[in-house]
């Protein structure tokens, strides 16, 4: 490609974002490299922007990357099953892939796991994170194929969306017929909501903040049979 540099913006402190030019790497036989379309906001993100959570810095934040992939290496291309143009969606954990939790599918407790956005410039080649234009894919990444068909703004959702069937449906082995509660209606207790109800749960019960009114009233909508203000109401005797 004819580009040698990539816009990124990199939290220098606790609440600096600078516009930087950090240089494209090469892509070796394991890696790809995405040009980001979209990519979600993280709660986490504000507590990174803000200097509560200890991340290295300088970095360029942004776990929660989509994208199309701008080149990729011939065993990159064949493990994931994408090739350049297709628009792929990237999970936040990098790991080792050979340790006990690895092997046994817990790749998200791997010991020696990374987390992109919280992987330092200092540490080649820097793009570790979607706040950016271009995106290095490592190879021990988690990479889903998406439809291109989607708008961004839409397919970017994968992130909640996953964590919400992962969290409610797959972990919990929801079924017909349950009763879910969900502790808040944030994007992921949203996505959650959806999850339950399409896994067919009979009863999901909702709780938040008198703040969360609004999120309270999508979580309704999304199929959420009861909401409780646990400011104001009773959760028990609700
Ligand atoms: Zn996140
Ligand atoms: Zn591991």
């Amino acid at each position: 490609m004819a580009q040698r540099t990539s816009l990124a913006m990199v939290q220098t402190a606790p609440r600096t974002l600078e516009a930087q030019s950090l240089p494209i790497p090469e892509i070796d036989d394991d890696s790809a490299l995405m040009r980001v379309e979209a990519c979600g906001i993280c709660g986490s993100d504000y507590e990174q922007y803000e200097g509560v959570i200890r991340a290295p810095m300088p970095a360029v934040p942004g776990h929660e990357p989509l994208g199309i992939v701008e080149a990729i290496g011939d065993r990159a291309a064949k493990r994931w099953g994408v090739d350049v143009g297709d628009r792929i969606a990237v999970e936040t954990m990098l790991s080792c892939r050979f340790c006990d939790n690895c092997l046994g599918g817990r790749y998200h407790l791997c010991n020696d796991r990374r987390i992109y956005s919280y992987i330092p410039l200092s540490d080649a080649p820097g793009l570790w994170g979607a706040y950016a234009e271009f995106m290095f894919v490592h190879g021990n990444s988690i990479v889903h194929k998406m439809d291109k068909s989607l708008p961004a703004e839409i397919a970017v959702m994968f992130n909640p969306l996953g964590a919400g069937f992962r969290w409610a449906v797959e972990v919990p082995k929801t079924g017909p017929g349950d009763t879910v509660v969900i502790l808040g209606p944030g994007q992921r207790g949203l996505s959650s909501v959806l999850a339950c109800k399409n896994a067919g749960a009979g009863k999901i019960i909702v709780t938040g903040l008198a703040a969360d009114a609004e999120k309270l009233r999508v979580a309704k909508a999304f199929g959420a049979h009861y909401t409780i203000d646990v400011e104001n109401q009773n959760a028990k005797e609700k």
